[in-house]
């Protein structure tokens, strides 16, 4: 054998290296092993030196998984970078949950059993004005069974000014209309009476739809009916809150709640999971137990129903609101600048052009529209922008005046070092 061709590492050597161990964890060994063969083999032809091999393998992965990223952007709720982080507990509870379980079995007697119920449970306890509970996929998903078990082939009557696009090109009443309902648009874009919503109801009514216009806010020459305008026009009215408090945030005070719209009478109310509520992807329907029960049992409701680390992470979330979303909502602007001025005088000790400056930040597509939050954030040269976003973690900030902002609003501070090892690498 020649020389060079012993100095190429072993399979097991070269997967014992950390880097590929990492990437095994990510990848699955099967494939890291088979960048391992290809690189043994690029060296034994003389392509790539026998020292290479490793980096080589580790280059030829397929890039494949979801990146951790570090929210420096100091919008809470970000749809990019997939809305609530979990709590430590609903982790906990995801990897619980995440072999057999007795999702849908009772263990004391064998059966079968409410799928979910413990969940349920926790939801119900947390609203105790709703008579019913259940959970689907999403909010969209909710809004899909409501209409179609309640108005499929007969009327949603809504307020012109409550016409909303969710985002990626979604939109609210395309998606009603798929489910074989017709829309009866009452009022204008800035102006609906309660005149406007008792003139359009009648025997086609399914229900009046009341949405929160959660990303956007109408000013001006305004005027829109509350929930309790709606509740006596004997239909039933759902209200899509869409953010998903369940009870108010005394610092959101334009934000509806789940308690809030039951207590004015809606029959139903439907919201995220993964907004305000800080929790999993998931979409709750509260309200009316005759009209819940409906919906639980419609055909529909089967194709919508959610996996069990959902429930699991939901239920974790309902019984511990101390939620990651609303530790960033309630985070002091002090604590946030005495963290920004040691970060970057840290980085600046260091050689990097740092400096602690106040900025805005918003929750985010996923409620209160038009409310800031005042914050602090560590600027930056803006070629630190794709560095960071490219590092591992990805930090992901964002870029005002040919600055980058590292906002500090939704980074927890146990994580600041983390940002000064980015900002160092
Ligand atoms: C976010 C939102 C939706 C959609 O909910 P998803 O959970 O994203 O499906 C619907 N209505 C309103 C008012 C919203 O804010």
């Amino acid at each position: 054998m020649t020389d060079f061709r012993r100095r190429i590492p072993r399979t097991d050597t070269a997967l014992a290296d950390p880097r590929l161990v990492a990437a095994g964890a990510r990848l699955g060994r099967g494939a890291v092993k088979s960048a391992v063969v290809a690189a043994q083999e690029r060296a034994r032809r003389g392509e790539i030196a026998p020292e290479d091999v490793i980096a080589a393998a580790v280059g030829a992965l397929p890039a494949a998984g979801m990146r951790p990223v570090i929210n420096a952007t100091g919008v809470i709720v970000h749809t990019n970078l997939g809305r609530a982080p979990l709590s430590a507990d609903a982790v906990s509870a995801v990897v619980e949950a995440a072999g057999y379980t007795d999702v849908e079995l009772d263990l004391a007697d064998g059966r079968r059993a409410r799928r979910g119920r413990t969940a349920m449970a926790a939801l119900a306890a947390a609203v105790p004005g709703a008579g019913g509970v259940h959970v689907v996929n999403n909010g969209a998903a909710a809004l899909v069974l409501a209409a179609t078990a309640l108005a499929a082939g007969r009327e949603i009557v809504v307020s012109r000014g409550e016409m909303v696009e969710i985002g990626d090109g979604f939109r609210l009443p395309d998606l009603l209309v798929s489910t074989g309902a017709r829309l009866r648009e009452v009022g204008t874009t800035n102006r609906t009476t309660a005149a406007d919503y008792a003139g359009a109801i009648g025997p086609d009514t399914g229900f009046v739809l009341k949405v929160h216009p959660s990303n956007f806010v109408v000013q001006g020459f305004t005027s829109a009916v509350p929930v309790e305008d709606l509740s006596g026009l004997g239909v039933p009215v759902v209200a899509d809150i869409g953010s998903g408090l369940l009870t108010p945030h005394p610092g959101l005070p334009d934000e509806p709640d789940a308690a809030t719209a039951l207590a004015a009478g809606a029959t139903l109310v439907t919201a995220s999971g993964d907004k305000l509520l800080g929790g999993p992807q998931a979409g709750l329907l509260l309200g009316d137990a005759a009209t819940v029960e409906r919906l639980r049992r419609h055909p529909l409701a089967r194709a919508l129903r959610v996996d069990k680390l959902t429930l699991a992470a939901l239920e974790a979330t309902l019984r511990d609101p101390a939620v990651p979303v609303l530790a960033a909502l309630d985070e002091e602007p002090a604590a946030l600048r005495a963290r920004a001025e040691a970060l970057a005088g840290k980085l600046r000790a260091d050689g990097v052009d740092a400096v602690p400056v106040a900025t805005e930040a918003v929750v985010g597509g996923g409620g209160a529209p038009g409310h800031t939050l005042p914050s602090w954030a560590v600027a930056l040269p803006e070629t630190y922008a794709r560095r960071l976003r490219l590092g591992d973690p990805a930090v992901l900030g964002r870029v005002e005046r040919g600055r980058l902002l590292l906002d500090l609003r939704c980074v927890p501070v146990e994580r600041d070092p983390e940002l000064h090892t980015a900002c160092m690498s």
